[in-house]
């Protein structure tokens, strides 16, 4: 099996696995209780807050533990909207459901929302920010990274000019953690998730600048310095901890084995298959490559492809029998035709440079075998 669909999830890696099972067995005490049991596990708890403060150069109390970038985007977007009452919201139009959806379920409770629309590379421009803000804005949120084409944000930029303008900025930085150092200093909120670089599922943090005015989305226990009730997955949390630091530590070296495999993978598809091109431009997170294939669907792709072991996604959506072409990249104004025939191959550091050449032989019986179906 070959497997290249790591920007939907990763294997857990061994070490982090190995952190966490005392605290599926052995330690299994609540962090909430009193008592020596829950002590113990409290303290691995505060452990791993501290060492993503640490990460992150951020203070303790500014990281919350949630079950990962979902529940992050939520979290901010409708936090802050709980905290203001009413205003407008800025949305970039590639962001992932999380937060696209957050904002059209917060239009109808009477907030204005304007979704901002990328530029042909699938690039959202500083400037469109900066004229979509109006003076009721009161959220901004443009990823670090999109998740389809692995196109980098500049976020910078949008986080100088929102803080300029006193716009709540939240950077959703669940794809390029893995990569990428983390905007902290210039974001208000950011999000992340530990399935994407090699650790559990249902595990993330979200952190919010201390003094930013946040609403708790989930009522309950005071856990999460009150923002979140319920008791804390103490497995997960430690395991969020160590992949993040894994990813920390391996970030640069990650990023050089990912851009060999994903450019020798991209040179050879673009110079062996006719019709074949690149989808976003400029700045690409090194285990991104989305290309779609004239003359083909997509889905087609992925099912010859995972019939010959290899498993890769399409950013188009199935319902009803019939293929809705995928959001981010129909906004970055690429034709339908062209947008259903895009695949996307995200490349880990479990994958080698057999597989790449394994996965261009296969796709080029694949596209052949559609194209002259
Ligand atoms: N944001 C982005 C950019 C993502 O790619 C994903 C998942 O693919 C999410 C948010 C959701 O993260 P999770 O699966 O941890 O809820």
């Amino acid at each position: 099996m070959i497997y290249l669909d790591n920007a939907a999830t990763t294997r857990i890696d061994d070490d982090v696995l190995a952190e966490m099972t005392p605290f599926l067995k052995e330690n299994f005490g609540n962090p909430q209780s009193q008592h020596s049991y829950g002590r113990a596990v409290a303290n691995a708890v505060t452990a791993a807050r501290d060492k993503i403060a640490e990460l992150l150069s951020c203070r303790s109390e500014e990281i919350y533990f949630v079950s990962g970038g979902t529940e992050a985007g939520n979290t901010a977007l409708k936090g802050v909207c709980a905290e203001r009452g009413k205003g407008h919201l800025i949305v970039s139009a590639i962001e992932h459901p999380a937060l696209l959806e957050s904002a059209e379920d917060m239009q109808k409770h009477g907030f204005e929302a304007t979704f901002l629309n990328p530029d042909g590379n699938g690039r959202i421009s500083p400037e469109s920010v900066a004229a979509a803000i109006r003076k009721d804005t009161v959220f901004c949120a443009v990823m670090a990274a999109n998740n389809e084409t692995g196109v980098i944000q500049p976020v910078e930029e949008i986080g100088g000019i929102c803080r300029a303008r006193g716009v709540f900025y939240y950077a959703d930085c669940v794809q390029s953690a893995c990569t990428r150092a983390l905007p902290v200093e210039y974001c208000d909120a950011l999000g992340f998730s530990a399935h994407k670089f090699y650790g559990p599922k249902g595990a993330g943090a979200l952190y919010v600048k201390s003094g930013s005015k946040i609403s708790r989305l989930i009522s309950g226990g005071r856990q999460e310095h009150g923002l979140r009730g319920g008791t804390v997955n103490t497995a997960a949390v430690i395991g969020l901890a160590k992949a993040f630091e894994l990813a920390c530590r391996e970030r640069e070296s990650a990023a050089a084995y990912l851009s060999g495999l994903r450019d020798k993978f991209v040179s050879r598809v673009l110079s062996e298959i006719d019709g074949t091109h690149i989808n976003g431009g400029g700045h690409i997170l090194p285990s991104h490559a989305n290309i779609s294939f004239d003359g083909c669907e997509g889905e087609n792709i992925l099912f010859y492809l995972d019939l010959n072991g290899i498993a890769v996604s399409t950013g188009s959506a199935c319902s009803a029998g019939a293929v809705t072409p995928s959001r981010a990249l129909m906004a970055a104004g690429l034709s339908e035709s062209r947008a259903k025939s895009a695949v996307r191959f995200t490349f880990g550091k479990y994958n080698n440079f057999e597989e790449v050449d394994k996965t261009v032989e296969v796709l080029k019986r694949a596209v052949a075998a559609i194209r002259n179906k």
